[in-house]
């Protein structure tokens, strides 16, 4: 059980290498965000912590997050996410098993209440989960302090730029935010630090630095996070 950090009363992490994935146990269901890379059994995993149903949200369809999406009989994710989805279907999954989750949408688990807030950028239909009651946020990839992918098919970084603007006029509503890579939990402080970053990315300002793997991008740092982006986007 290794992978398995538990945070508060109903309330987890499964980290799996360098991504992780969330389970909230609500009253009657229990929520499971994002299925990691595939490696686990996420779903098995998850059920040795809840005797509740299961259903599966995901922040954004990347491979990173949807490795086990195929042991889940739907899926819900921003309609915004589901071309993306489609076009790098993971094995095992169909589009049938896709449910909508819209900006404003609440998912009740009872003791837990969760928002629904589209941040486009990272991919088109990246989503935020917060919960005002409780005062966080599950971020998903936008917000973190590791390295945001902001190369290849879906990126968009002036989507990115608007999302964390957003997210800086929403910041007194959290207190924590639990990102999918990276540290954890951070600061709302952070997000003006990853928007500043983003802004002398695209002004060209930060150094170009090689990747740390090979990949079709450059490496950017700012002060607070990395990016990962590549100057061939077909959006430059
Ligand atoms: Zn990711």
């Amino acid at each position: 059980m290794d992978h398995i950090v538990k945070i508060a009363e109903h309330f987890w992490m499964i980290e799996e290498n360098d991504v992780r994935s969330f389970l909230l146990e609500g009253e009657h269901r229990t929520m499971l965000v994002d299925t990691g890379f595939g490696t686990l059994r996420i779903r098995e995993m998850a059920a040795c912590l809840t005797d509740l149903p299961i259903f599966l949200v995901n922040t954004h369809t990347d491979g990173d997050h949807t490795g086990c999406n195929r042991e889940f009989e739907t899926v819900y994710m921003h309609p915004a996410e589901m071309e993306h989805y489609k076009n790098a279907l993971p094995e095992g999954c169909s589009m049938e098993a896709v449910r909508p989750l819209w900006e404003g949408d609440t998912i009740d688990l009872g003791c837990w209440k969760f928002e629904v807030i589209l941040t486009p950028g990272h991919t088109p239909g990246s989503i935020m989960l917060l919960e005002r009651e409780k005062r966080m946020l599950i971020s998903g990839d936008t917000i973190q302090d590791g390295e945001i992918y902001m190369f290849g098919a879906g990126r968009n970084m002036e989507a990115f730029q608007c999302s964390l603007e957003k997210m800086t006029g929403m910041s007194d509503a959290f207190d924590t935010i639990w990102p999918s890579h990276g540290s954890y939990p951070l600061a709302p402080d952070i997000i003006p630090g990853i928007l500043k970053g983003a802004r002398e990315l695209m002004e060209g300002k930060l150094q170009e630095m090689e990747p740390p793997r090979p990949m079709p991008c450059k490496k950017y740092v700012c002060d607070v996070a990395a990016f990962l982006y590549g100057k061939d986007d077909w959006r430059k």
